[in-house]
């Protein structure tokens, strides 16, 4: 097979799709909706480039969609057919492939079909066959349309890269709808192959969450883990909170909220398998409403965000790291709180405690570590 250039129209406002930034970049099952075709093409061996059109003024948001994919950003033009014409004229291979960002699910096997169908055609698309009735609407009712023969067009639309400027050069920047109409009407002979029902258009606000499940559902039953360490000074003091239970003691722990270090590093785990940061982002120790807080709203915090991001809990570990106070007793208890706290049953919370054999600041009894793994699966 030809290498081939892939252009990606993400040069539209996405205004039918109801959101608040252009669609392309909208989020969608953890990635900017761009990326996901843009990935799809970067994996792809016959890829040899990937050139994106862009809406004016969208580059840094681009730029960050596509952190770690090497593609050329092209300043999109007035219609669709002027942004793919600056593609494909800024494309260096002799077979180019456009295809709209707001397709994500696109499979290399629709690549490869798409490139062996160039062998033989000026051009090539995906299409499938209309499921519903169709009807027109006239001045006096409603006309019944014939669907026999009638396709629904997708993207990606593969090209022989002459002809296609051929076309744009004969259309003269006439706008079409997508590359197909264009190439037809140049006189371009183009050739039908089979679509796919999963590499559907994200245009409306419903489409949204139809792509989220398509999408999240290649990772479905993955485990995620995130792991969290934290250190809190200890003082003199009547006691003190680890792992969500106060033991009365001649210590305390030294810190802006109830300085839970237990707590704390399970919370860092669970924000680190949700891909959400680390607690002094979520709770800043500047916030006077964290003074003295109970560190548990942090861990149900962090356990909602982890929610959000379609991540079921699985299991918790912490290791308490301190000379003293003795955790023996209190296990149970703390394993009782996380337990209550996650959601979790017991048989998978889980607390160890170590010294350090006198050495090093735990060593010295100055400060309390811990460190925690957290593990879930993605729903
Ligand atoms: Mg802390």
């Amino acid at each position: 097979m030809t290498p081939f250039s892939a252009c990606i129209v993400a040069a539209g406002s996405g205004t039918r799709a109801g959101s608040a930034i252009p669609k392309q970049f909208t989020i969608v099952a953890g990635k900017p909706l761009l990326r996901w075709s843009a990935e799809a093409f970067a994996r792809h061996p016959m890829c040899a480039e990937i050139l994106i059109a862009i809406p004016a003024g969208e580059r840094e948001r681009a730029e960050a969609a596509l952190a770690g994919i090497e593609a050329t950003l092209v300043e999109g033009g007035a219609t669709r057919t002027l942004s793919v014409r600056r593609c494909v004229e800024a494309a260096t291979q002799a077979r180019v492939m456009v295809h709209d960002a707001a397709r994500p699910a696109l499979s290399a096997t629709l690549i490869d079909q798409l490139l062996a169908a160039l062998e033989s055609a000026a051009g090539a698309a995906p299409a499938l066959p209309v499921p519903d009735a169709l009807a027109r609407k006239t001045s006096n009712g409603v006309e019944a349309v014939d669907r026999e023969g009638l396709y629904r067009v997708q993207t990606p639309q593969a090209f022989h890269r002459d002809e296609l400027l051929y076309a744009f050069e004969a259309g003269a920047d006439t706008p079409y709808p997508d590359e197909v109409s264009l190439a037809r009407a140049a006189g371009l002979a183009v050739t039908l192959v089979d679509g796919d029902e999963a590499a559907f258009k994200v245009t409306y606000p419903d489409d949204f969450a139809r792509a989220e499940a398509a999408l999240g559902g290649i990772s479905a039953g993955l485990p995620v883990m995130g792991t969290g360490y934290d250190v809190h000074r200890l003082s003199a003091g009547t006691g003190l909170h680890l792992c969500g239970v106060f033991i009365p003691c001649d210590l305390a722990l030294v810190g802006h909220s109830d300085a839970d270090v237990g707590l704390h590093a399970l919370t860092d785990a669970v924000l680190g398998a949700a891909g959400a940061g680390d607690i002094g982002l979520h709770f800043p120790p500047s916030d006077e409403r964290w003074r003295g807080a109970d560190s548990a709203q942090f861990l149900i915090h962090a356990l909602h965000l982890a929610r959000e991001a379609g991540i079921r809990p699985v299991h918790a570990d912490i290791t308490l790291i301190c000379e003293r106070p003795k955790i023996g007793p209190v296990r149970d208890a703390m394993r009782a709180r996380v337990s209550e706290l996650t959601g979790l049953p017991l048989a998978r919370v889980n607390i160890k405690a170590t010294t350090t054999e006198k050495l090093g600041f735990t060593g010295r009894g100055e400060g309390i570590a811990a460190q925690a793994a957290f593990t879930g699966v993605l729903a």
